[in-house]
């Protein structure tokens, strides 16, 4: 089945009714870029750039960092390259650092962690924006949730450029600043920093656990993980459509975004950006292809006003 799908590779994503949808990956490591290019994929969605600082003893500097972001930017050729700074502290731990926090998915994790070290930060900002000059670079922030702590990395990016532009170092000057929704009052309440980002990509992943109080680790409570909850599918409603309104693009980049059982409904929540697990593309791309986005908007419309859990199958052809 697989070789009957690559033939497919360069098809476009393109819906009945002539709607294009970009499909992107998700990568944890630079070297799996060489194969999100060869599966024709439109871009980098996410990139999680703590797979570079775990599972070793130092923390890479920021040489190794600019080759590692310049690779993939490299690699991807202008493809957009979404690289997320630094996601560390909750399910995913430096080495050495063991956590203390009794809640550590509530703790200080990912841009409050970054935030709370800016040395750390400012290597990695700067190996980003060195790297920016060899595509198309777009920075996403994770777990952002405060407006202050957006001031405070725009603050960060522009101290990074200062003194690269002092040393006489070069970065772009289109780099798109976006933010995870994956907090569930960011999700609420989006249309204020929707006007200081270029983008946002949706990480289901969180905002399950965050929306349904489940963490996503544990195994006793997985069966309540559930990504069809009314609740959670009108806060991703809610943000597709506070960015069309504000004319932001926005992605989905969790692991709903891959699963093709749920492509049908995020097509028909209004989502035209997906990023997943490379692996996953192709048999995304045969459900977008045979999906009729329109018909699918007004059969999930109803159904998420009365806030009723959708059945999927209605929105089979
Ligand atoms: C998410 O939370 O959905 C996401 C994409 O990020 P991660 O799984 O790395 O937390
Ligand atoms: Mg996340």
């Amino acid at each position: 089945e697989r070789a009957e799908l690559i033939i497919h590779k360069d098809e476009p994503a393109i819906t009945l009714d002539g709607k294009k949808i970009k499909l992107e990956a998700n990568i944890e490591l630079p070297h799996e870029a060489d194969e999100v290019m060869h599966l024709g994929a439109d871009g980098i969605g996410l990139f999680r750039s703590e797979f570079l600082f775990m599972g070793r003893e130092t923390l890479p500097d920021e040489e190794e960092q600019y080759e590692a972001y310049s690779y993939v930017l490299k690699t991807m050729q202008g493809k957009p390259v979404t690289i997320r700074t630094l996601d560390i502290g909750s399910d995913k731990t430096l080495d050495g650092e063991a956590t203390v926090a009794a809640n550590p998915a509530l703790g200080l994790r990912a841009i409050r962690y970054c935030l709370s070290r800016p040395e750390m930060f400012q290597t990695q900002l700067r190996a980003l924006l060195r790297a920016s000059v060899h595509g198309k670079l777009r920075i996403l922030i994770p777990m952002l949730s405060h407006m202050h702590e957006l001031h405070s990395v725009k603050q960060a990016i522009e101290f990074a450029k200062n003194q690269l532009a002092e040393e006489g170092h070069a970065y772009a000057d289109n780099i798109e600043l976006g933010a995870m929704v994956e907090i569930p009052a960011i999700a609420i309440a989006i249309e204020p920093f929707l006007k200081h980002l270029d983008f946002v990509s949706i990480g289901t992943n969180d905002l399950i656990q965050y929306t349904l109080a489940i963490d996503r680790v544990d195994n006793e409570v997985s069966d309540l993980y559930d990504p069809m909850h009314p609740a959670v599918l009108r806060l991703i409603s809610q943000t597709i459509q506070a960015g069309e309104r504000a004319g932001k693009e926005v992605a989905v980049c969790g692991e709903m975004a891959g699963e093709s059982r749920y492509t049908r409904l995020l097509l028909g929540l209004g989502l035209t950006e997906f990023s997943m697990h490379p692996q996953q593309l192709l048999d995304v791309k045969k459900i977008v292809r045979t999906s009729h986005t329109n018909a699918l908007r007004s059969k999930i419309a109803t159904a998420l006003n009365h806030a009723e859990y959708i059945d999927l199958g209605i929105l089979e052809v």
